[in-house]
């Protein structure tokens, strides 16, 4: 815990991220009126490029990926393994295509990188004494598992009208906000479930798992003990309470199971054709979580309730000061 950021950035990086990290202005007091909108409609923006990918993905997923909703009033098999043969699919595209490009290809090197070195470590700390094999096998073997329960069950209450589903046609309006809100209610649960995870007896036998991986890769973002995936995944329950339609829970669950491949890829750019460089989403942000712990606990900021709660690290060595000061305050030391 002695690094400060700033060594991280001198890694040979040729153009360290951005500090401090404000939050996006969609939360704030007083109210910015025009920043928000560019923020919500520009580009990089909360829909572009990111969110309306994932956007389109489920789309693409609920219409022509998911089994017809009346074949799904009982738990049978066939439907359930092409529910899960797709979330595996995706996983092993996103997650696997971004490890391939950035660590196996090595297609920009170090340019962007925010990692001190590559998270491809061999140590007998990590089971089959490496750290992708380890990641991935949390990720098959216990992510897309759970994710799938969650979408199978969801979806099966849905069939059987256990869950009231919100018609397209009767609130068009209602069905737009809600799908566009997902990302900030996940971020939201994120928040609390993560800060949960941090406290004490949940972090040693459950959260530790995770933070193995100090050089994060794409296939650490899911690499989490069986019990952190029910709570992470669990914040698709949501749709069993508020008014929603499967295309809603569908979205949900599953940028809940890929999002982590690209929060965690360890490079905050993509060069493209050698000389393009295009900012993917605020990757810094989860990245000082994983180097420094106790701080940035939300996904990406979006819902700043690291603002709210003390625990926000814009990145600059006077917030890793406060932090280190606060930590030693917090444990006596
Ligand atoms: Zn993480
Ligand atoms: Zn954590």
């Amino acid at each position: 815990m002695a690094d400060s950021t700033l060594d991280t950035q001198e890694n040979g990086l040729d153009a360290p991220p951005p500090t401090p990290i404000v939050e996006p202005p969609v939360f704030v007091w007083p109210p910015r009126p025009v920043a928000m909108f560019k923020f919500l409609f520009g580009n990089p923006g909360y829909f572009l490029p990111l969110n309306i990918l994932y956007m389109g993905l489920a789309i693409i997923s609920w219409f022509l990926l998911t089994p017809a909703l009346s074949s799904m009033t009982t738990f049978q098999w066939e439907w359930i393994a092409i529910v899960y043969g797709r979330n595996l699919g995706l996983t092993f595209l996103i997650f696997g295509g971004l490890h391939l490009r950035f660590y196996t290809l090595n297609a920009q090197g170090t340019r962007f990188m925010l990692n001190r070195r590559a998270p491809t470590v061999g140590h007998r700390r990590f089971l089959f004494g490496n750290q992708v094999r380890e990641n991935m096998f949390w990720t098959a073997g216990s992510g897309v598992i759970v994710w799938s329960a969650y979408e199978v069950v969801t979806l099966w209450a849905f069939a059987n009208g256990y869950i009231p589903m919100l018609s397209w046609e009767a609130h068009p309006v209602y069905f737009v906000l809600l799908f566009c809100a997902v990302p900030m209610i996940r971020d939201a649960h994120f928040y609390f479930v993560h800060r949960l995870l941090h406290y004490r007896f949940l972090y040693r036998t459950v959260h530790q798992l995770h933070h193995k991986n100090v050089d994060i890769g794409p296939w650490s973002g899911m690499s989490m003990h069986p019990l952190e995936h029910v709570l992470y995944f669990s914040g698709v329950l949501l749709h069993w309470v508020l008014l929603s339609h499967p295309l809603h829970a569908i979205f949900h669950v599953q940028q809940t199971g890929l999002a982590p491949a690209l929060g965690h890829v360890g490079y905050h750019k993509l060069l493209i054709k050698g000389d393009t460089e295009v900012r993917i989403g605020q990757r810094y942000f989860h990245y000082l979580h994983h180097r420094f712990f106790e701080c940035n606990y939300g996904g990406d900021g979006t819902v700043p309730l690291d603002k709210w709660f003390g625990t926000w690290h814009d990145g600059t060595p006077e917030s890793h000061e406060f932090m280190r000061a606060r930590r030693k305050q917090a444990h006596g030391a």
